[in-house]
């Protein structure tokens, strides 16, 4: 049972209506007051699991009217969620609103999601992590209006040649490819997936390599909501070894490893 008077932040997940947790689903299920990012999460989700519940679309609320909505929800004996998209921590932008229910003096839990970087991995049916590859999966995203810290530019980032997950940036892949590249530890030859809409039902893949992705995500026409995935790892299977040893063997013949020598 959900505690009353506490509001749940819940990850609904990459988009699938059975990809939220059990536990969102049944919170979702007990829930008066829904307040989600439609922009985001699929309406059906929220239709499937909240039929009953007065639902609001955050996409086009202020924080302050979004602190209103849950306060006067929790305030009537309603049980409140938050829905956000995958999972609240990555860039769901939950800090403030945390710590305006803090400053009222309102309760609160958080319930995690899959986060769509882990979608994404799934719909490739790729580890992100492999011996002597990569160990290492950096979040991050390019800088946009939201400033990135200095420290963390891309560029730099770039210098491990990590596995990288980069949220919010296929709008800006042209950026994204010139800051890797700076970086020196890809080249243009480096895989990189592109997935648009993980598990939804509109779901693209996009493969490829720093030096042509910008051009085949360009063509398939994908601008937003997609995860860029970088690094040797996602090169492992295209190369058909298991070893990592093997990885620079000419078993890039599809068209990336020629780009590495020219
Ligand atoms: N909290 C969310 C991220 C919100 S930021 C999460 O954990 O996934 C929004 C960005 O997330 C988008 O720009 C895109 O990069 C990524 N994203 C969200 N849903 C996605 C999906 N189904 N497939 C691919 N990328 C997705």
């Amino acid at each position: 049972m959900s505690e009353q008077g506490t509001i749940y932040f819940v990850g609904a997940g990459p988009g699938a209506a059975d990809l939220i947790t059990v536990r969102g689903a049944r919170l979702l299920r007990e829930a008066d007051v829904v307040v989600y990012a439609g922009s985001l999460v699929d309406r059906e989700l929220v239709q499937a699991y909240a039929p009953q519940a007065q639902v609001y679309d955050s996409a086009g609320m202020a924080l302050t009217e979004i602190i209103t909505a849950m306060l006067d929800g929790v305030t009537a004996g309603k049980r409140v969620v938050r829905l956000h998209t995958g999972d609240p921590s990555i860039y769901g932008a939950i800090q403030e609103q945390m710590a305006a229910l803090d400053r009222l003096g309102v309760g609160y839990q958080v319930v995690p999601g899959v986060t769509s970087a882990f979608a994404a991995a799934a719909a490739l049916k790729q580890e992100l992590t492999l011996p002597e590859v990569s160990q290492t999966v950096i979040i991050t995203r390019v800088e946009g209006r939201t400033p990135v810290p200095e420290r963390e530019a891309l560029r730099s980032l770039a210098t491990h040649g990590a596995t990288l997950a980069l949220y919010l940036s296929v709008g800006m892949i042209d950026a994204v490819v010139a800051e890797l590249l700076a970086g020196g530890a890809y080249t243009p030859a480096t895989p990189v997936a592109v997935v648009s809409k993980a598990s939804w039902t509109d779901e693209q893949i996009v493969t490829g390599c720093l030096g042509n992705i910008a051009a085949r995500i360009a063509a398939a026409d994908i601008t937003k909501q997609a995860m860029i995935l970088v690094g040797e790892v996602l090169g492992v299977r295209q190369a058909g070894v298991q070893a990592a040893s093997k990885l620079y063997d000419e078993t890039f013949s599809h068209g990336c490893r020629n780009g590495l020598v020219a």
